[in-house]
C-alpha cells in the first residue's frame, strides 16, 4: 500500500512538473505573436487573426488598419463625438461621429482652410462594424463580389472603424483634383493628418489612391511622414 501512495505522489509530482512546464512554454509562444510597430507591442489576436483592441498597447492615433491588421468586430473608438464642421448633405448621422482624440484636431484644420478660403465639409468619419457590413453586402448585391471587394472594405478592415479618420469634400462634391484637394495635400500633416492612401502607394496600403481621406496620426507622425513621402505602413516599419 505504501509503496503504492509513494508512485501516486510521485507520478503526482511529475504531472504538476509537466503542467508548469507546459504553461510556460505557451506563454513563450503567446509572447512571440505580439508583434513590434514603431516600438510599441501589439498582441495579435489568435482567433480573429487581427488586432484585438483590448491589447492594443500602441498609441491610439498610430493604429494601424489594414488588409493584414484587421478590428475585431466589437472595436468601438473610445469616446465619438460630431466635430464642429459643416458637412455634406448626404453624411448620416454615425459617420458625422469622429473619435474625441481628434475632434479639435479636425475643427482646427477646417478652420485653417475656410481662413485661407477653402470650404472643406465633412463627409464620413466614423462608420460601425455593422455599418460597413450593410454597404459592403449592399455593393455586392448591386455590383457583383469583384467591385464590392475592389472599391468597399470588408467589414473589419476599413479605417473608419477607428474613427481616427474621416473623407472630406468640397461643395461641388467632387473632390479630386481640386483646390481643396491640393490645399489638403499640402496642409493637413501641419495639423497632425495625412493623406492616408496617397497616389501610386497601392502596392503598400492596399487601397486606391483617395485625396479625401485624411487620417489622424499626430503631429510628429504626420511631419515625418509627409516630409517623406510615406504612408503610415511605411512609417510604422521605419
Ligand atoms: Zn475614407
Amino acid at each position: 500500500m505504501k509503496k503504492g501512495f509513494k508512485k501516486i505522489k510521485v507520478f503526482s509530482i511529475i504531472v504538476i512538473i509537466i503542467c508548469i512546464f507546459w504553461y510556460a512554454i505557451g506563454s513563450t509562444i503567446l509572447k512571440s505573436r505580439n508583434i513590434k510597430i514603431n516600438g510599441f507591442s501589439i498582441g495579435l489576436d489568435d482567433d480573429k487573426a487581427g488586432i484585438q483592441a483590448a491589447n492594443v498597447s500602441v498609441r491610439p492615433e498610430l493604429l494601424l488598419v489594414n488588409r493584414e491588421h484587421c478590428l475585431s468586430e466589437d472595436y468601438i473608438p473610445k469616446g465619438l463625438k460630431i466635430p464642429n464642421i459643416p458637412f455634406s448633405k448626404t453624411a448620416e448621422n454615425e459617420e458625422k461621429h469622429v473619435a474625441t482624440l481628434i475632434v479639435n484636431p479636425l475643427e482646427t484644420l477646417v478652420g485653417a482652410a475656410r481662413s485661407e478660403g477653402i470650404i472643406l465639409l465633412g463627409n464620413s468619419g466614423y462608420r460601425s462594424y455593422e455599418s460597413q457590413e450593410r454597404t459592403y453586402n449592399n455593393r455586392i448585391k448591386s455590383q457583383g463580389q469583384k467591385l464590392a471587394d475592389e472599391y468597399v472594405a470588408k467589414p473589419g478592415l476599413s479605417e473608419h472603424q477607428t474613427g481616427l479618420c474621416i473623407d472630406l469634400t468640397n461643395k461641388a462634391g467632387y473632390f479630386l483634383g481640386s483646390k481643396e484637394a491640393r490645399w489638403l495635400a499640402a496642409n493637413c500633416y501641419r495639423f497632425g493628418f495625412i493623406i492616408r492612401y496617397p497616389a501610386e502607394k497601392k502596392s503598400i496600403t492596399g487601397t486606391e489612391y483617395e485625396p479625401w481621406h485624411i487620417r489622424y496620426v499626430g503631429k510628429k507622425a504626420a511631419k515625418y511622414i509627409h516630409d517623406n513621402g510615406l504612408t503610415l505602413e511605411e512609417y510604422l516599419e521605419k
